[in-house]
């Protein structure tokens, strides 16, 4: 096993002042881990400026006013100014009718100054979102949804890779552990986690079960596994008698409690006595998720600034 990067501390240290449990598991801090990459961003974003290129450009619809897609978008947009990407809200009504929103993609599709566009989702009712998924040019898309870059993440040849999964690679990257031929165990088999999610363990050279709500006896595999991501969107879901010791524990959930309190899919706290590593919520994969965002923007602007045959 390599020597662990950057981004770790043990989880002792991280819930201020709980000194009396019994935790080994090392935190996978995906604040600290996303803080780094911004700096990255924000280097390659200030070379591209001293070289007279213009800063990525980033367009984020969001069509009616969710409160939860409100916050995610902010988030987004307060990312983009930290690392000096040009960005725009394009904020529609909710009654914004499907063709309304396919011309405005289309016009951002033909903007040389925009790099990448992000509809906000869940869109209303009256608009499909794999329609408007597919109309995004697969090369400004990038949340990394359009069935183009899922293919070429099928075919292990990825260009605009889906956030989330991304983002938990590169937080396992920080553990320092080869991937290759581990078991994993993925609790979820959404569009947006849980199959990208599995195709990216799965170019990792892990073994990789995906689990769902059908599966039986989810406790004994996820028990098998060296590695478990929990997308199940269940308040700490996962306990920690599943666990394999020494397991790394990736928890994608985010849950709003009754109190206003945010938690993951993982029962944090238990879990954390019998994994080798886990990551927090909040703290963990979420901000991680963002900063690949920014990645794969600028990514799309390099794509773009490539002369076109
Ligand atoms: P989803 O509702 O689309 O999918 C949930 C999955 O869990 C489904 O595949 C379902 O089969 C499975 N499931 C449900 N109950 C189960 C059970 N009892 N046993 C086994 N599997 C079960 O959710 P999603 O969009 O993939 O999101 C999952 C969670 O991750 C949510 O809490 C969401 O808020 C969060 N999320 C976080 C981020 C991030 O950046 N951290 C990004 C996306 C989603």
């Amino acid at each position: 096993m390599n020597q662990p990067r950057s981004g770790m501390m043990p989880l002792r240290q991280h819930i201020a002042g709980d000194s009396s449990t019994n935790m080994s598991a090392q935190i996978l801090d995906g604040k600290a881990i996303a803080a780094e990459l911004r700096v990255q961003i924000k280097g390659r974003v200030d070379d591209r400026r001293a070289a007279g290129q213009r800063p990525p450009g980033l367009i984020v619809i969001l069509v009616g006013e969710n409160p939860a897609s409100q916050v995610y978008v902010r988030n987004k947009r307060n990312a983009c100014e930290q690392v000096g990407f040009h960005s725009e809200l394009m904020q529609l009504p909710a009654d914004t009718s499907e063709a309304g929103l396919l011309a405005i993609i289309d016009e951002l599709n033909a903007r040389d100054n925009v790099d990448g566009i992000l509809v906000q989702l869940p869109l209303p009712a009256q608009i499909d979102e794999g329609t408007v998924t597919e109309r995004i040019l697969p090369t400004k898309d990038v949340d990394g949804f359009h069935p183009y870059n899922v293919g070429r993440l099928v075919l292990r040849q990825p260009l605009l890779r889906p956030c989330t999964p991304k983002g938990v690679m590169t937080m396992l990257a920080h553990t320092g552990i080869d991937l290759s031929g581990k078991d994993a165990v993925i609790i979820g088999q959404s569009n947006i986690v849980g199959r990208p999610m599995f195709l990216e363990l799965l170019m990792a050279r892990c073994t990789v079960t995906v689990c769902h709500s059908r599966t039986r006896d989810l406790p004994a595999k996820v028990r098998a596994a060296d590695i478990v991501v929990a997308a199940v969107g269940v308040p700490r879901f996962v306990k920690a008698d599943w666990v394999k010791p020494g397991a790394i524990v990736i928890d994608v959930g985010i849950n709003r409690l009754e109190d206003g309190g945010l938690c993951g899919d993982v029962d944090t706290v238990p879990v954390s006595e019998v994994a080798g590593w886990i990551t927090p919520v909040p703290g963990g994969v979420g901000p991680m998720t963002v900063a690949t965002l920014l990645e794969n923007t600028l990514l799309a602007a390099e794509l773009h600034d490539k002369p076109r045959s």
